[in-house]
């Protein structure tokens, strides 16, 4: 019984130094490997895409990120686990790593399609629009704040600034109006016009990794 709860124990502790692994990479992926490089390169190209326009959807990309993310635990986490301390923690190791990512994937589509749903819901929305829309070189990790605590890069403010034109469906009310029950956590600026000459506007900031205009 004693033997069979610390296995369990060991279990649950493989897999969290797994997704512990990737809330790092995602810190310095995100930081380095897409802000940093200003769209050169696909990884920082697509990423720097996704701020001009800070919307979310399905594409082959994803495909590519998964397939990725598989083959580093297959090939780097999987062969360390095994050579510290054998078969079973390489593969718990590389299946932390994998829930790691799903879980960031999961919560950042969340992040841009839908309301927030509790404390954690409500955080990371304000942590990765702050990232958008105020500050893209701070708030890098986007699952958990401790890298960015770590790295001097947390920035927390009590009321984000949305340009209109790039509000999250989920915010607004069918007059197009910030909903009443975010207006603590968010505020609407500037004019909703999305002219060729502002979206080459916002492309250019994007890439610069310099938060939108109003
Ligand atoms: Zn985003
Ligand atoms: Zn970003």
């Amino acid at each position: 019984m004693t033997a069979t709860i610390s296995n369990v124990l060991v279990a649950a502790l493989c897999i969290g130094i797994g997704m512990n692994l990737w809330f790092l990479a995602e810190y310095l992926l995100h930081r380095f490997a897409m802000h940093h490089l200003h769209g050169r390169g696909i990884m920082s190209r697509e990423h720097l895409e996704h701020h001009v326009h800070s919307s979310w959807s399905f594409d082959v990309t994803h495909l590519m990120s998964w397939t990725g993310v598989a083959v580093v635990g297959g090939l780097l986490w999987f062969p360390v686990g095994w050579a510290v301390a054998g078969t079973a923690v390489g593969i718990l190791l590389a299946i932390g790593w994998a829930l790691g990512y799903a879980f960031y994937e999961f919560h950042h589509a969340r992040c841009h399609l839908a309301p927030p749903r509790g404390r954690y819901g409500r955080w990371v929305r304000r942590h990765h629009f702050q990232h958008h829309f105020g500050a893209p070189m701070s708030n890098h990790g986007v699952s958990i704040p401790v890298w960015d605590v770590v790295f001097g890069t947390h920035r927390r403010v009590e009321r984000i600034r949305v340009p209109r034109r790039l509000a999250l469906p989920w915010m607004l009310d069918a007059d197009g109006e910030l909903r009443p029950e975010f207006t603590t956590d968010y505020e609407l600026v500037g004019r909703d016009v999305l002219d060729e000459r502002q979206a080459g506007i916002d492309r250019a900031r994007a890439f610069a990794s310099v938060a939108p205009t109003d």
